[in-house]
């Protein structure tokens, strides 16, 4: 069966791919090795930007929204409480949601063939050939890499040969009923972030929904060589399920069940295109460095690869060249915002007690954090703002404490 699109990978990256390729009239073919729908690791906290860029979301997607969130320091000494009349995150179910998007794919015309593995790739003069698991192959004009952070895709074409840059979580999913969930984390539904907490190089997350919690603890594994006394990430994760009830974040009788082991990419590939072939999402390496936020740029990425790949097939030209506009034009979108953030994650969580206490005393860079996190503001604008506001608060502190020698001055 010859298709004019196949996409390995039906999460987040695949299926809107898939979706915005059908809108157009392609013969799409969307491919997953698990049937739908599906549980995937995550948080399933997403930042409210995506729906300006997705307006189709909508609340049958969503499970509940956060309008509070804290964030505590290394030490526990300085916790910051922000509070907003708006939404800062959105909070998801993945079996759900990533359901939902399946659906509008198939709604848009593309084909789902769920619960076949990819195997291998071949790339020929007149097609991309996929190898599944059960020995039969389809055929397309360009395949789509959507298949995750371990991509086959990506491997076998030779975008990825290493996982340098990977970040390991451990995590749970709590069934929880909607009163507990109000007594210890209110309407509001806060979100907890605990930075470098116990010196990990990472950060802890209680993330609640309507009648679900999500606890996980990360690891960023470049950053990891500059910790000591390295651990087990499940026996960090139980010592931060103590630290959350100890401080009443959580219910005590809440017990451990499944501590389930994950990980995320943590730095765009080099390359994400070759003649015939593109990959996006966690595949292409596309999640923040920093956060571990993936879903967001899984689906711009998935979108930018349905626009250069329906123009691809107008002119008839599937050659590496034209299709390197999908790197250009995914690097323009986010591409320079991972890049900062990256260099940032090398020193993951330096000096971080000090940065807390300072937005701990100001507001106005405490709610710079927050407009970031939600996507507001690029994160490089943020740094430039910080960088400007770090400065005046430097200044405004040598004033204050030494008034008359900078009268003099
Ligand atoms: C513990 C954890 C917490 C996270 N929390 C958040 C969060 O709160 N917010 C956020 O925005 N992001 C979060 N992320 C990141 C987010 O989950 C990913 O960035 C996002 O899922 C990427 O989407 P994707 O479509 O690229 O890949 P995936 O969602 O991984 O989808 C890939 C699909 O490909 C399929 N597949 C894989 N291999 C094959 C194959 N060989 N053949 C056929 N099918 C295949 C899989 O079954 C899967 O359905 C988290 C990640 C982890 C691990």
């Amino acid at each position: 069966m010859k298709y004019e699109v196949v996409i390995v990978g039906a999460g987040p990256a695949g299926s809107t791919a898939a979706k915005f390729l059908s809108e157009k009239g392609i013969k799409v073919l969307l491919l997953d090795k698990d049937k739908f729908p599906r549980g995937k690791p995550c948080g399933g906290g997403l930042p409210v930007r995506l729906f300006k860029k997705f307006p189709y979301i909508n609340d049958d997607f969503i499970e509940s929204y956060s309008q509070s969130a804290c964030a505590y320091s290394p030490t526990l000494k300085y916790k910051l409480e922000l509070q907003r009349d708006e939404h800062i995150l959105a909070m998801i179910l993945r079996e759900k949601f990533d359901y939902e998007l399946v659906k509008l794919a198939i709604n848009s015309g593309a084909k789902l063939i769920d619960g076949e593995t990819a195997v291998d790739v071949k790339i020929t003069n007149n097609s991309a050939k996929i190898l599944l698991d059960d020995n039969t192959n389809v055929e397309s004009e360009i395949v789509i890499g959507a298949d995750g952070v371990w991509s086959t895709i990506a491997k076998k074409t030779g975008l990825c040969n290493n996982y340098k840059n990977i970040c390991m979580c451990a995590f749970e999913e709590y069934k929880i009923s909607p009163e507990t969930l109000d007594r210890y984390l209110g309407k509001a539904r806060t979100c907890h972030l605990h930075f470098k907490l116990n010196q990990n190089a990472g950060y802890g997350w209680v993330f609640p929904k309507k009648e679900h919690i999500n606890i996980g603890i990360s690891e960023f594994r470049q950053a990891i060589d500059q910790q000591k006394g390295k651990k087990n990430i499940k026996e960090k994760y139980i010592e931060y399920v103590k630290i959350l009830k100890k401080d009443n974040v959580i219910p005590e009788n809440l017990k451990i069940g499944r501590i389930r082991g994950a990980a995320l990419p943590t730095r765009p590939l080099d390359k994400t295109y070759s003649e015939r072939v593109i990959v996006c999402g966690d595949a292409a390496g596309f999640s923040n460095p920093v956060s571990g936020e993936g879903i967001f740029h899984a689906m711009q990425s998935g979108k930018i690869a349905a626009d250069v790949i329906t123009k691809a097939l107008e002119k008839n030209d599937t050659s590496e060249e034209f299709l390197s506009k999908y790197q250009k034009n995914w690097y323009k979108d986010f591409g320079k915002d991972l890049k900062l953030l990256y260099r940032t994650s090398m020193i993951w969580g330096e000096g971080y007690e000090k940065f807390i206490e300072i937005i701990f005393n100001d507001k106005k860079l405490g709610e710079l954090v927050v407009d970031t996190i939600i996507g507001k503001i690029e994160a490089r604008k943020c740094r430039r703002m910080m960088i400007r506001r770090l400065a005046y608060l430097k200044i405004k502190d040598k004033f204050v404490k030494n008034p008359n020698k900078n009268q003099s001055n």
